[in-house]
């Protein structure tokens, strides 16, 4: 069975908030709102370093580390447990989601999540532009919302948006039941952690840190088969444009790039499944 899940390297992360941006674009969060933050381990602000500024001469040992957080969508996820009209629910595919319908505000759900991931809507939504944003509609006040691992884009076969728009290749999405599947290779591969995992709450968020992953080119908003037919680690040689191709159409433009096998800034050592 489908079993959804991230990955995300705290070693690509470059703490650019690309992926809280686009999240919150995606999924029309409201003003004040964040599903996805990026945490940083020197402190509560953006930005802070840990450890020491240099003194007397020293070195100091200041520090950066970025840890992007949201919903983890837990496998025994202590908001589903305690919600007492079963707004929240755990999907077949893995994916925690909120019925907006059935929820009633009383936030247990806020209060029995380790991770803060979720956010109430105290007040009538407020959205820049007033239309909204995304393709997700806007909540109503008086309800608890978060991250849905962009359950839309994923039932039309497309990555959450921070995965896409992350230009650091950090976050990789699929199928954890899969082993074929991307995620379940990097966590085979690399050595993984996930929050707080004493809790006993099994997040399928697995954070890489210490040895960098090769990370996962997510060149556009397309499906990864259409992907497939482009791309430089496809098995079909003809699809791979030569240089005559690329001198005779000049400058590529409109999302036609020639693809120069030397120009890939990074080519992951465990090939992508394009199945998740
Ligand atoms: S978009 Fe990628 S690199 Fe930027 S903060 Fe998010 S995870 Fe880190
Ligand atoms: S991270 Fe929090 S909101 Fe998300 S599934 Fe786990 S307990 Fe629930």
């Amino acid at each position: 069975m489908t079993n959804y899940g991230m990955v995300i390297d705290q070693e690509r992360c470059i703490g650019c908030q690309a992926c809280a941006v686009s999240c919150k674009q995606e999924n029309n969060v409201p003003m004040g709102q964040f599903w996805n933050r990026v945490l940083t381990e020197g402190g509560d602000s953006v930005d802070t370093p840990s450890g020491g500024y240099p003194e007397d001469g020293g070195s100091g040992s200041l520090d950066m580390q970025y840890q992007p957080t949201a919903c983890q969508h837990c496998e025994n996820a202590p908001c589903v447990k305690v919600c007492p009209v079963n707004a929240t629910y755990t999907r077949d595919d893995g994916i925690v989601e909120i019925d907006y319908d059935k929820c009633i505000g009383c936030r247990y759900c806020m209060a029995a999540c380790p991770y803060n991931a979720r956010v109430f809507n105290w007040d009538e939504p407020e959205h820049v532009p007033e239309g909204g944003t995304g393709d997700v509609s806007a909540r109503p006040q008086g309800v608890v919302e978060k991250c849905t691992f962009c359950s839309h884009r994923v039932e039309e076969g497309l990555d959450p948006a921070c995965v896409v728009n992350c230009p650091a290749d950090a976050r990789i999405f699929g199928d954890l039941d899969d082993e074929s599947s991307t995620v379940s290779k990097y966590i085979d591969e690399y050595e993984t952690n996930q929050l707080l995992e004493d809790r006993g709450t099994n997040p399928k968020t697995h954070y890489i840190s210490g040895e960098m992953s090769p990370g996962r080119p997510q060149t556009s908003d397309k499906l990864e088969s259409e992907l497939d037919d482009v791309s430089p680690w496809s098995d079909g040689a003809d699809d791979v444009p030569s240089d005559a191709d690329a001198s005779e159409g000049g400058q590529s433009g409109g999302g036609q790039h020639a693809i120069d096998g030397d120009a890939v800034p990074h080519v992951p050592s465990v090939k992508s499944g394009g199945d998740d």
